[in-house]
């Protein structure tokens, strides 16, 4: 089978490889689709610390062609599966107290000059059968697959996300403010609106705030425009939003988001900062307002559940985030529009080419 390997910055190779064996709690599937995410982003770029080769390819779609004798898994050969390529050892420490996104359990042991990483721009992957999903067939028999393979690529992105806005005890009616309209952002809109809170968008490309207001957000702002905290607290009835979520930007967006919130409001970190940076905060306002600073990082087993169930329902419609669909021929092109400004998400195609 083909495989992509990023080898350096802007380098990708295709390498012919055995298509892997089966062990007795695996699936094999064939790829269909692959979305284009951050991480790999960064590999293309040249801006990730980890090193090349690197095989990238995390939010993966396509079909089950063999299953292990002892697989635990509803998938049938010929299925349509999402995979969770992430590992969740169900031992370690963290797995038993239910945070398996944070599993180290993982073996990331890695000699150095082999490829290493998911490894979801293959013909073919490899996964353990926790990491299967079979999504519910929803709507008619007439479906676009190209179209549903796409979307259920994006349940990774989308099950992050879950985690993010089920985070902070918001309530129906509240108030949030989302740093960042990328598709990240865009995806905190639709799940807050889904949980009814009210949300406004703080993004400096003007295009993508009226996308961001075609989402649902009710009101958009530029960050960089002096006021811009007062104007949030303003339209937030003056007191404030009872969650910011930051997708994007720097230490400096991180302070403002802690700026806006009411009294007992959550900051959320959901984005990664590159490159890093200390933020100052005043401990009297976080002690006598009672904020509250967290992260979140990556999907656990049930929020992926969730997204997979979001997305074949169609109570979530990540379709216009699908900026283009690229046959896995034309990989490198795909990450160059990837790496674009005016792109959400390209997603790679394998013998999709209808
Ligand atoms: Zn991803
Ligand atoms: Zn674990």
């Amino acid at each position: 089978m083909k495989t992509a390997i990023i080898t350096g910055p802007g380098q990708i190779e295709i390498r012919e490889v055995d298509v892997p064996a089966v062990g007795v709690t695996q699936v094999l599937v064939r790829t269909r689709a692959v979305g284009l995410c951050t991480l790999e982003q960064r590999f293309f770029r040249g801006t990730a610390p980890e090193g090349y080769p690197f095989q990238g390819g995390h939010e993966v779609s396509g079909e089950v062609v063999e299953i292990g004798r002892q697989a635990s898994t509803q998938a049938q050969p010929g299925d349509v599966v999402c995979l969770a390529l992430r590992t969740r050892c169900g031992s370690c420490y963290y797995c038993r107290r239910g945070m398996d996104n944070l599993c180290s359990g993982a073996n990331e042991e890695r000699a150095p000059g082999t490829a290493w990483g998911p490894a979801g721009l293959s013909e073919y992957v490899l996964a353990e059968d926790y990491q299967v999903y079979v999504p519910e067939q929803a709507g008619s028999a007439a479906v676009d697959l190209r179209k549903r393979f796409a979307t259920l690529a994006l349940a990774e992105p989308v099950a992050c996300v879950v985690r993010s806005v089920q985070t902070p005890p918001l309530r129906a009616g509240d108030i949030a403010l989302v740093q960042g309209a990328g598709i990240m952002g865009l995806l905190h809109v639709h799940l807050l609106r889904l949980r009814g809170v009210r949300v406004m968008v703080a993004e400096p490309d003007p295009e993508r705030r009226r996308i961001a207001g075609l989402a649902g957000a009710e009101c958009t702002f530029d960050p960089r425009e002096t006021g811009f905290v007062d104007s949030v607290r303003d339209c937030a009835e003056g007191r404030g939003v009872n969650a910011a979520f930051f997708t994007a930007g720097g230490p400096a967006a991180i302070e403002q988001a802690a700026a806006s919130l009411a009294k007992g409001g959550w900051l959320c970190l959901y984005g990664s900062v590159h490159p890093t940076g200390p933020i100052q905060m005043d401990p009297n306002v976080l002690h006598y307002n009672e904020l509250v600073v967290t992260g979140t990082f990556s999907h656990t087993r049930a929020s992926f559940q969730q997204a997979v169930a979001l997305i074949s329902s169609g109570l979530v419609d990540v379709g216009p985030y699908v900026s283009e669909q690229v046959d896995a021929g034309r990989v490198t092109y795909a990450f160059e529009r990837a790496i674009s400004a005016d792109t959400y998400r390209i997603v790679v195609t394998y013998g999709m080419s209808l």
